[in-house]
């Protein structure tokens, strides 16, 4: 299947354009007590920028990749990810047109 869109580039050459201006303080934060309590893990499916990682028993966030794109916040069962926008003018740029 082609997957490239209008522009003929697909999804990853698409997520390759864009800029990232870093935060030097995470966005995100997970309340990893009520992760104990949850099976599904579905954050680290959910996330198309593989933010949330599970190392041992623990979720870590790589907040310098986010897109800002709220599926987290959606997606978690329990209210875990407290998530606000990164200071100022930092976190994604995204080209238009
Ligand atoms: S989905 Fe939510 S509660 Fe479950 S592991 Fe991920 S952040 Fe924790
Ligand atoms: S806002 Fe989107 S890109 Fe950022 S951590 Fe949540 S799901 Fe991932």
């Amino acid at each position: 299947m082609d997957n490239s869109n209008s522009n003929g580039l697909n999804a990853d050459e698409k997520l390759a354009t864009l800029r990232f201006i870093c935060d030097n303080k995470s966005h995100i934060t997970v309340d990893n007590n009520k992760c104990k309590n949850c099976n599904e893990k579905v954050c680290l499916n959910c996330c198309p920028a593989d933010v949330y990682e599970q190392i041992e028993d623990k979720i870590e966030v790589n907040y310098e990749n986010c897109l800002e794109c709220g599926t987290c916040t959606i997606c978690c069962p329990y209210g875990a990810i407290n998530w606000n926008y990164p200071q100022g003018a930092k976190g994604v740029r995204y080209r238009f047109g």
